[in-house]
């Protein structure tokens, strides 16, 4: 925890708009809140980099020494098709055309939901509840939200008041809408259906003939609204007033927004001290959407089949190249970029076999003219990186300044000592396994494994061609190697080879 207190975790709050010192309410243990999925289809690759920004979130809170206590919901009813509030049930209906029971919908996509948590190696949460195990504590914040005059019944029906909320608080302010902008966009809508105002949203929908899903309630058989089961499972595992919520840009207006709403109507406070929003995920420019064509689910991205990708990528390819983008910003997808984090990660992968490698005295004793590698400064940037705001692509970019230097020192241009040596291992050793979540390959690892003590043997014999001065030979080797695609370059590091 010193590091803590030295340079504090910095992060964006989506409701200050500012970069602020993460102060928790009762340190070391942090409450953290994340929407999940609702399960009724595949994950798709954009709900991936959520779930991944917050996985590296809680890796990094665990890693400066705080306890997390990580709460991830799964929506498995109430959230209608076109997130409105009225229509279909989304799980509903795909139960329907899947001729399911609807709790079968449920369990098959929450099982594929894990699977492709499991396979970016995204760990799980500490708690995570579903909206249909907390219909009480829904149905009690409700009672609480109309108590206090912030919600009204018509036919069966619970809905939130909006503009009696925004009288006395500032409903708008996580996303920056203004409500009378609100009121104008909605105008033409009203009196469609039975709020009093287009902008007020469903606590408690009336069940109607036919609808899948419902349950007892003071208000008839019915079912909860979307927004209301995230406030009510984190009021209940986090408390009323927690330190960090989480989701998806898309998820900032209408549910956050609400779900602020029904906390401050129900008991007072504001639920959440900072809100961080993740961005999207954009395939050669363009939004990743299923009517575009270009949303593949990771399943594709793996194997390589559709239209869009030239080959499949691995796991720990898709997750590293997402970690080169800060979370905040909008990441572009493209199948040079992949191949790219592709070459990067086994560069990185490759230097920590290096590392793992190194004994006692250093392979090559340096030179005297070998270079100094401040090792200490290394692995502070790698923390101040992380500090600010989960600035991942600065973090890998120091990691890679210190594959220069694992590169050097087995040539013998850079000395380190093996005090340098053993604080490298463990700085890679945490920061690409423990921090970053990557996860070595087993298949490409071997191969790669191979592929270098091949080089090596090759690399070795021509090196002694060049020493006897048998020059035809080295350039017959360097030849050859060039032929199978394989460059080999004479550098002031030594000799390198790359894949052309
Ligand atoms: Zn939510």
């Amino acid at each position: 925890m010193a590091n803590a207190q030295d340079h504090p975790f910095q992060l964006t709050n989506t409701l200050s708009r500012k970069k602020e010192p993460f102060i928790p309410l009762n340190p070391p243990h942090v409450g953290l809140y994340v929407c999940g999925p609702t399960v009724y289809s595949d994950v798709h690759l954009g709900n991936v980099r959520s779930f991944l920004t917050f996985d590296v979130l809680v890796r990094w809170l665990r890693h400066i020494g705080y306890t997390v206590r990580y709460v991830r919901n799964i929506t498995d009813v109430g959230h209608l098709v076109g997130d409105e509030d009225a229509g279909e049930d989304k799980i509903a209906k795909r139960a329907r055309l899947e001729q399911l029971e609807p709790m079968e919908i449920v369990q098959k996509y929450t099982n594929g939901f894990h699977d492709v948590m499991r396979l970016f190696n995204i760990l799980p949460p500490s708690i995570e509840p579903t909206a249909t195990g907390h219909l009480i504590e829904q149905i009690d914040m409700i009672e609480r939200i109309m108590a206090n005059g912030y919600a009204y019944e018509v036919n069966g029906s619970v809905y939130f008041d909006v503009p009696k909320y925004a009288e006395k608080h500032a409903y708008g302010e996580l996303s920056g809408r203004k409500i009378d902008e609100l009121v104008a966009n909605t105008r033409g809508t009203e009196g469609q259906d039975e709020k009093r105002s287009p902008l007020d949203f469903a606590l408690w929908k009336k069940a109607e003939k036919g609808h899948l899903m419902h349950w007892p309630s003071p208000w008839g058989e019915g079912f909860p609204g979307w927004h209301l089961e995230c406030s009510a499972m984190s009021t209940k595992y986090l408390g009323q007033t927690f330190d960090i919520h989480g989701g998806g840009m898309d998820l900032k207006f209408p549910h956050h927004e609400c779900e602020i709403a029904q906390s401050v109507a129900a008991d007072g406070h504001a639920p959440v001290r900072y809100w961080m929003h993740g961005n999207m995920l954009t395939v050669n420019g363009r939004k990743m959407a299923k009517s575009e064509g270009n949303g593949f689910t990771p399943e594709e991205l793996i194997s390589g089949n559709h239209k869009l990708l030239e080959r499949g990528y691995s796991a720990m390819t898709v997750r590293f190249f997402m970690l080169q983008c800060h979370y905040a910003s909008t990441l572009d997808f493209s199948n040079a970029a992949m191949q790219a984090a592709e070459k990067g990660l086994q560069r990185l992968m490759a230097a920590n076999e290096v590392l793992k490698g190194f004994t006692a005295k250093t392979p090559s004793a340096p030179s005297s003219a070998a270079e100094g590698f401040d090792v200490e400064a290394l692995a502070n940037a790698c923390h101040a990186a992380m500090n600010d705001d989960l600035n991942t692509p600065v973090m890998i970019a120091q990691l890679f300044e210190g594959v220069r230097a694992i590169n050097g020192a087995k040539a013998g241009t850079v000395a380190l000592s093996q005090a340098d040596i053993d604080t490298l291992r463990k700085l890679y050793d945490a920061m690409l396994f423990a921090v970053l979540g990557l996860r070595e390959e087993a298949g490409t690892k071997q191969d790669e494994g191979l592929d270098a003590g091949l080089m090596d043997v090759l690399l070795g014999l021509r090196a002694d061609a060049k020493n006897r001065k048998d020059f035809a030979t080295s350039d017959l080797i360097r030849d050859k190697l060039a032929a199978l695609g394989i460059t080999v370059k004479d550098t002031k590091e030594g000799v390198v080879w790359e894949r052309s």
